[in-house]
């Protein structure tokens, strides 16, 4: 049985750039060269690449990278100063690691007794639940006890047996989330149910951090977090942020395509982003909540949007629909668009999505 394990949350460094266009390539070097699943390219020619780079943070298991152009050196720093500060308070809030967080308490609960949490873990609560019945169960934060069981929080992952599977799915409804908005509180119907908002955490800080740069005054920037990408505003050069997709195959600087955004959110989820390798076949860190397995329709999704936690939501529930549920799903939903790689390596765009696409390939 051969098993390797592969974690795409790292730094891209020069030579693995090399294959990018020189353009793309001058852009990286620009900012760092910092690269996720989600590839920020400040422009094609320099343009816009000027302002303020923050250093590369590691929050929430991932990579934060901030962007604030037009603006004082100083108060940019400061403007990333607190918008790490915001980060580390959800991050706090929100660990399934961290003993006495939110999630720590409320998993430790469950069955048992209410759980009065901070306002942000609230919100990111809610809006799951709210998402949970629009994707018809898709997106399901009570997901953990199988992504558990596949060895994704120990590390020692492995493929379960069916009865295995059977008996901790048994367990993932979130139906069984109580929330009390006016009590502030959150409570787990079930002994042995869990939450995990790996799914949606990363996209409610992105949001919030657009926010308080927005606040400070800040009127154009650019937020990476390991994925969930906001922009604020055009770039100082009057023109749209582009962000580049991450081929979901590959070698791993591989670039989709690119979107042009402004005053948007873009979240991608993948097959490729966290995974083993068993028996020649690849096993990924999102989950069906009904089968308790990989979802087997697609590589990667991105999705592209007016708010952040929805558009993070979206991303791993469209990941676990598939393309043509997803499109369904999509032309209910206003204002979202997706790109979907299938399993097959083709490229399907959502009805509206060619607004934002500057390229993009057809195929992987
Ligand atoms: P990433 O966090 O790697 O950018 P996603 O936003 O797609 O990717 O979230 C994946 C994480 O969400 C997993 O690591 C797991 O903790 C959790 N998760 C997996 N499957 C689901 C699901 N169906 N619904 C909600 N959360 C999920
Ligand atoms: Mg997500």
């Amino acid at each position: 049985m051969q098993t390797a394990l592969y974690n795409s949350r790292e730094i891209v460094t020069m030579k693995h750039v090399k294959s990018l266009s020189v353009s793309i390539l001058i852009a990286l070097l620009a900012t760092g060269s910092i690269v996720l699943m989600v590839f920020l390219v400040k422009g094609r020619s320099g343009e816009g690449s000027g302002g303020f780079h923050s250093p590369t943070y590691f929050a929430m298991d991932t990579t934060l990278e901030i962007t604030v152009q037009g603006r004082d050196e100083k108060l940019a720093r400061q403007d990333v100063e607190a918008a790490l500060q915001l980060v580390r308070k959800v991050e706090s809030y929100t660990s399934r690691f961290k003993k006495g967080s939110d999630v720590w308490l409320i998993n430790e609960k469950a069955g048992s007794l209410p759980v009065k949490v901070h306002p942000e873990t609230l919100a990111i609560v809610e809006r799951s639940l709210e998402l949970s019945g629009q994707t018809g169960g898709a997106f399901d934060v009570t997901v953990a006890p199988v992504v558990e069981l596949w060895g994704f929080y120990d590390q020692k992952y492995r493929v379960p047996a069916q009865q295995e599977i059977d008996t901790t799915r048994a367990l993932v409804d979130f139906r069984n989330v109580v929330v009390d908005h006016a009590g502030g509180t959150v409570m787990l119907a079930k002994a042995g149910v869990e939450i995990d908002l790996g799914g949606v955490a990363k996209g409610y800080a992105t949001g919030a951090v657009c926010g308080l740069l927005r606040e400070r005054g800040v009127k154009s920037g650019l937020v990476n977090f390991g994925g969930a990408v906001g922009a604020i505003g055009l770039r100082s050069d009057e023109k749209p942020w582009v962000v580049g997709i991450k081929s979901p195959r590959g070698a791993p600087e591989g670039l989709l395509g690119e979107l042009k955004v402004s005053n948007a959110y873009v979240s991608s989820s993948g097959d490729y982003e966290r995974f083993f390798i068993e028996d020649g076949k690849r096993y990924c860190h999102i989950f069906d909540p009904a089968t308790g397995r990989q979802p087997t329709e697609v590589m990667s999704v991105t999705v592209v949007g007016p708010e952040s936690m929805n558009a993070d939501i979206l991303s791993t529930a469209l990941f676990v629909l598939g393309p043509q549920k997803g499109q369904e799903l999509l032309s209910k939903l206003e204002g979202y668009e997706a790109v979907f790689v299938d399993s097959s390596g083709k490229v399907e765009l959502s009805k509206g999505m060619s607004g934002y696409v500057i390229e993009m390939k057809e195929h992987v």
